[in-house]
């Protein structure tokens, strides 16, 4: 976190609640994105990329590598800026704000790479987020809520690097829902992980999306995860959405299993 980041939450009170929060029901879409175009030098990594998420939604994203599932996500959290198109989000053109107003209005992203500050308690790491924007007894509450969406109760006093790989990933997991987002977007929080680790940051994707109606937009390549917690699947190639759908529909569609082959798809 550097000293720009320090004042990303000193107005929660800006932020609008979507209305899924207040009613439990998808109402309306949370996120669009209008032929979002990212180059770098010559080579066209989103290539006009028409993509959304509903409020309360947990969507996961695929594709093979290279496909411009990171890139994707960059654009929308601002670390990327667009070459063309337009971000909506809730209602809003976000294309020109900076990255901490996207913060602010209620994106919050876990990066592919950790981020977890090693010679900090779980609980110090969990402050940080937290003290940009609570204090007193709403950050001890808030703190005290992000560890149990961490899955982290009992390890409050535990220096991060003792923790699990698995137990670190649930500990950003948990940082990034400190922010109180709408939006959560995780760029393959379970890689590397065991199966009984993947199944906790399973648990918690679910519990937060579930409970504090957060939605997610998730990358990961292993079916099994992704057919544990999605709802809908969207898969790009080559910069592109080219399939959306149900993830049974999305594993057995050959043209899917093309792409991963290798193969050019249609
Ligand atoms: P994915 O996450 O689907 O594996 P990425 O979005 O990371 O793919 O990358 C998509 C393509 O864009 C890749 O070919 C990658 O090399 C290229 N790319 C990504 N970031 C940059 C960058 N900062 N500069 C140049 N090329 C990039
Ligand atoms: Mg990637």
């Amino acid at each position: 976190m550097s000293a720009d980041d320090a004042d990303v939450v000193s107005d929660p009170d800006i932020r609008q609640t979507p209305a899924v929060k207040a009613t439990g029901e998808r109402t309306d879409t949370l996120l669009q994105t209008d032929g979002l175009v990212k180059q770098f030098g010559g080579f066209t990594a989103a290539d006009s990329v028409d993509f959304a998420v509903e409020e309360g939604e947990l969507r996961c994203l695929i594709g093979p590598n290279g496909a411009g599932k990171s890139t994707l996500l960059k654009l929308i959290t601002g670390k990327h800026a667009p070459t063309e198109g337009s971000i909506y989000y809730d209602g809003t053109d976000i294309t020109d704000f900076e990255p901490q107003d996207r913060v602010k209005r209620g994106i919050s992203m876990k990066f592919q790479v950790p981020s977890v500050y090693n010679d900090l308690s779980v609980r110090e790491n969990v402050r940080l987020p937290v003290q940009r924007f609570a204090t007193g007894e709403e950050r001890a509450r808030r703190i005290h809520e992000a560890i149990v969406a961490a899955g982290l109760e009992g390890y409050e006093d535990v220096p991060a690097s003792s923790l699990s790989h698995g137990q670190q990933q649930q500990l950003e997991i948990g940082m990034a829902a400190a922010l109180d987002p709408d939006l959560l977007l995780l760029d393959e929080p379970v890689a590397g992980l065991s199966v009984e680790e993947r199944q906790g940051i399973a648990d918690r994707i679910t519990r937060l999306n579930e409970e504090a109606g957060i939605a997610f937009v998730v990358i990961e390549h292993d079916t099994d995860f992704v057919a544990g917690i999605a709802d809908e699947v969207t898969v790009l190639h080559q910069g592109d959405v080219f399939r959306e759908g149900p993830i049974e529909e999305i594993e057995s569609d050959p043209a899917v299993q093309k792409i991963y082959l290798g193969g050019e798809g249609e």
